[in-house]
């Protein structure tokens, strides 16, 4: 068999193995999507539990400094019902009007703080809803991936080792250039030839309508196991029996 004849069985498997896969593929690019979306509000979810501690801690802070005022003014206030000279007494009031204006700021910070950690809580609500509504999503596309495969069965991989196997008498170096094609065509590696003319010697490639030169019909007549290239698609050619044997005869 030639080199013809081999990469087209392989590409023949190639393409069924392709087909089988589309359905099984787009279930798992769901998957993946789906599962990324799922890390996104875990990390969300992450970040808000941590922001929560810090605030909470911060509000507490604030808490525990404005209780402290709060009993330095009380024990000025007792101070100053105690005080003997006024100006002792004006001095004390002075230091508890500072004191108070510290409680207030105090107080005013706790309540923002107190304010921010509602905020936060009703986030982080916001978000435990979405992760599990997230959750039914990731779940329902793990179905469908198990669907996909349930309803492949063995097809794939028996295709996948008949076309390993099929890979096995190609060279190496052919290989190569076929794997190359394949991800930069999507699968769609080999073309055959079409007749435009025959009289006239008139032939395209059927990967991309191209008039073939002579020397490339001549190539694949003659060189039936060396890869031979469309010169402007890159598609490795494979020339039919009938075809080959027609031209062959009419030499
Ligand atoms: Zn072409």
């Amino acid at each position: 068999m030639s080199l013809q004849i081999n990469v087209l069985a392989y590409f023949q498997l190639d393409q069924e193995q392709r087909a089988l896969r589309v359905g099984l593929d787009a279930a798992e690019r769901r998957q993946a999507a789906t599962l990324k979306k799922a890390a996104q509000i875990k990390q969300e979810q992450h970040e808000l539990a941590a922001l929560l501690m810090t605030t909470k801690a911060k509000e507490r802070n604030v808490e525990v400094s404005a209780d402290a005022l709060a009993v330095k003014i009380n024990d000025l206030r007792e101070k100053m019902n105690n005080t003997k000279t006024n100006k002792e007494y004006q001095g004390l009031l002075v230091d508890t009007g500072t004191l108070q204006k510290q409680k207030e700021a105090a107080d005013e910070e706790g309540l923002a703080l107190l304010a921010k950690v509602e905020e936060i809580e009703a986030k982080i609500t916001e978000t435990a809803t979405r992760a599990a509504e997230q959750a039914k999503i990731v779940e329902m596309a793990q179905k469908e991936v198990l669907a996909a495969r349930a309803e492949l069965g063995d097809r794939l991989e028996q295709t996948l080792s008949k076309r390993d196997l099929a890979g096995k008498i190609i060279p190496a170096k052919v290989m190569e250039v076929y794997n190359k094609l394949a991800e930069r065509l999507d699968g769609e590696v080999v073309a055959g030839v079409d007749v435009q003319n025959a009289k006239r010697h008139e032939y395209t490639c059927d990967g991309c309508s191209i008039s073939l030169p002579r020397q490339t019909i001549n190539a694949l007549l003659n060189q039936p196991d060396a890869p031979t290239v469309c010169v402007s698609c890159g598609r490795l050619l494979v020339m039919s029996q009938g075809l080959r044997e027609g031209l062959l005869e009419g030499k």
